[in-house]
């Protein structure tokens, strides 16, 4: 065994999304770190769809921005198309979802890692860590390297003792095109409870064998704003995406191949994202559809290859063929790539420290995937936290455990390390009991002081938010001291108000921020900053209902639910959340309260039915 010569603090293996956000954080941190991965090429390569955001997504990618992280700035450095989801609802539960070159959001990445000071790189695949007292000091590669470190953290995703299918073929692999993790999965195995997940990506298409005449366009909305609170205007072209349907015809041949999807016929008991089912679990599911929506998405500016968003499958090769061409533009298609499913090893979270440290090692994080979660932007934000407390520990400090009403990393980390999963867990805004507070708009707000303090949060970003922050907070005061009649532009709109102060006014939900702007009380302020002050004035009340509500339900937390309790009565309920609550059958509404996903407003719901129940009995 060759000791290489330098010793670091903190070696983090693997250069995926967990991965390069914990090395960068440690880096930023001061602490002389290493990114082990199997391949320098690969860093920050994109497993599925390259794409980033979504529903409660988009908030995890924000806290990583707000801490200084990579992703929001690869993700507007690499954008194609961008999209406001649930743009008629609030400003809480609003998301962008922006897809991504994937090539030019690879190298934005390398580009970030390696102008990190204090961060190297080096590729090899790890097969052992070295601990001793319980204590890590080091890791092994399998090229017979081995490297000192204080800490390390493991972000190695599917690639433990990962099982690519494709019908009834199997063989080993971390994704397609390179090589299973299984030297470090023995490791692992005799160390700690591995379990296993599955999750699956389809077909890739040739996009010069499509007819996208015979689809539906969707169009970039480039006014779409950034994912980094840092980025300026970035120059990228847009490419549309498009959208199409499967039929009569495809479920007929994927139902006739059924039997050949080896992960769907359960020969392997493995669950698989909930959200992101196979279209074989679609067909099977909703057998009265007759189409599935698929969205054909570009991945990359100049790359001749579409990803169908929404027909993930496993079937054999042939049957994806037959399937894919029976759809509307692809009657001609040209598969590139074939669609698969992976099965991986995935750690039970339960085993973690609310840092993130391993219970069993001293000095061992796991951020990512291997926690049993699906999705870059969740890897990534545990990723920043994994980082952060290896070197914490180092520096021999306490751990930073972000509060769940401080944000969704909070979120997600308590409920990974509190309940465990066993379903790759996805992140949606209804997993957060505060959501009305942690908005996408606040993210700094919320996080940067702390990241700067922390040392993770360069003087650049933190200068930024300050100055942002007095700025809204003057808006805010003026808004309160002024009246509408003081705005001739209002008063004329609005002459009902004219003894209103502006910030009353506003709160109004059928009036516009847009109409301040044509007025001079706002004038030294920016549109951006009057709509975030709106924001503010119109949430404050709800935030207070909704604070009480949690106060509310801590207290019933007592509650007795009654062994026969029928769900299916409770009006409201998800089906997922029906499923999970029939299963577990808890005995109080504390109980239920940590069932992964049940949401507060579920919890409000099942204890109100209870208490009818309880009069109607009495
Ligand atoms: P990864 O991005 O997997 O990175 C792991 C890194 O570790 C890689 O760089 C690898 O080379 C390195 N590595 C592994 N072992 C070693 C070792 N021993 N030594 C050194 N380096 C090592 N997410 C969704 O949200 N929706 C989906 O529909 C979806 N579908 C997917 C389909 C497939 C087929 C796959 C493979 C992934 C899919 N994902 C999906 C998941 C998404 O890709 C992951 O959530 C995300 O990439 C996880 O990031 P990570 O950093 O934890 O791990």
């Amino acid at each position: 065994m060759y000791l290489y010569s330098k010793s670091y603090d903190v070696i983090v293996i693997g250069g995926g999304h967990a991965g390069v956000e914990a090395a960068g954080a440690a880096a930023r941190m001061g602490m002389a770190t290493l990114l082990i991965s199997q391949s320098i090429d690969t860093i920050g390569v994109m497993s599925c769809n390259p794409a980033i955001g979504g529903l409660g997504k988009t908030h995890l990618v924000k806290e990583v921005d707000a801490l200084d992280g990579y992703m929001g700035k690869a993700a507007d450095r690499s954008a194609i198309h961008k999209r406001v989801l649930n743009a008629s609802k609030g400003a809480a539960v609003q998301a962008v979802r922006y897809q991504a070159c994937r090539d030019l959001y690879r190298k934005a990445i390398r580009q970030m890692v390696e102008a990190t000071e204090g961060l190297d790189l080096f590729q090899a695949e790890v097969s052992d860590l070295v601990v001793e007292n319980n204590q890590i000091v080091g890791v092994d590669t399998k090229t017979q390297i081995r490297f000192s470190a204080k800490t390390v953290v493991l972000t190695t995703g599917t690639f433990l003792a990962g099982k690519i299918h494709i019908g009834q073929v199997a063989q080993s692999g971390g994704r397609a095109g390179d090589n299973a993790s299984e030297s470090l999965a023995t490791y692992l195995g005799k160390v700690f409870q591995i379990g296993r997940l599955k999750t699956g990506t389809p077909a890739r298409i040739a996009k010069d064998s499509i007819d996208f005449s015979l689809m539906e366009v969707q169009a970039s909305e480039e006014s779409s704003p950034p994912m980094s609170y840092m980025s300026g205007p970035i120059d990228i072209p847009s490419l549309h995406c498009y959208i199409t349907h499967t039929n009569t015809k495809t479920h007929d041949i994927i139902r006739k191949h059924m039997h050949d999807s080896p992960i769907f016929q359960k020969k392997e008991e493995l669950m698989g994202p909930r959200y992101c089912p196979s279209i074989e679990q679609k067909v099977d599911r909703f057998p009265e559809k007759g189409s599935h929506q698929i969205f054909v998405e570009p991945e990359g500016l100049s790359l001749n290859e579409v990803y169908p968003n929404g027909i993930s499958t496993s079937l054999p090769f042939s049957a994806q063929v037959d399937f894919i061409r029976t759809i509307k533009g692809f009657e001609n298609a040209r598969i590139v790539r074939p669609g698969y499913a992976i099965s991986y090893g995935y750690f039970d979270p339960r085993g973690l420290l609310p840092t993130l440290e391993t219970k069993q090692i001293n000095g061992v994080f796991f951020a990512g995937q291997i926690n049993g979660t699906t999705g870059y932007e969740e890897a990534a934000a545990q990723g920043i936290m994994a980082g952060i407390n290896a070197s914490l520990k180092v520096q021999g400090k306490d751990g930073y455990v972000m509060d769940r009403s401080s944000g969704y990393i909070g979120v997600l980390i308590d409920d990974l390390v509190t309940n465990g999963t066993i379903e790759p867990y996805r992140m949606f805004t209804s997993r957060a009991e505060h959501r009305l507070k942690l908005r996408c708009d606040n993210a700094h707000f919320r996080l940067t002081e702390a990241g700067y303090q922390l040392g993770v949060v360069g003087i650049e970003r933190y200068q930024a938010t300050i100055k942002e922050k007095e700025a809204l907070s003057a808006l805010l005061t003026k808004l309160e001291a002024s009246r509408v009649s003081q705005c001739p532009v209002l008063l004329e709109k609005y002459p009902e108000d004219a003894h209103k102060t502006i910030a009353d006014w506003i709160k109004r939900p059928e009036v516009s921020p847009q109409d301040l702007l044509s007025g001079d009380v706002v004038s030294e302020f920016s549109p951006y900053l009057v709509e975030m002050a709106a924001t503010e004035l119109r949430y404050a009340g709800y935030i207070a209902k909704q604070e009480a509500q949690i106060k509310r339900l801590a207290q019933a937390s007592g509650l007795k639910i009654p062994q026969d309790f029928n769900y299916e009565v409770v009006k409201g309920l998800s089906a997922e959340l029906l499923e999970k609550l029939e299963k577990v059958k808890p005995q109080t509404l504390g109980q239920a309260s940590r069932i992964s996903g049940i949401t507060p407003s579920a919890l409000s719901l099942i204890s109100v039915y209870i208490k009818k129940q309880q009069a109607e009995v009495s």
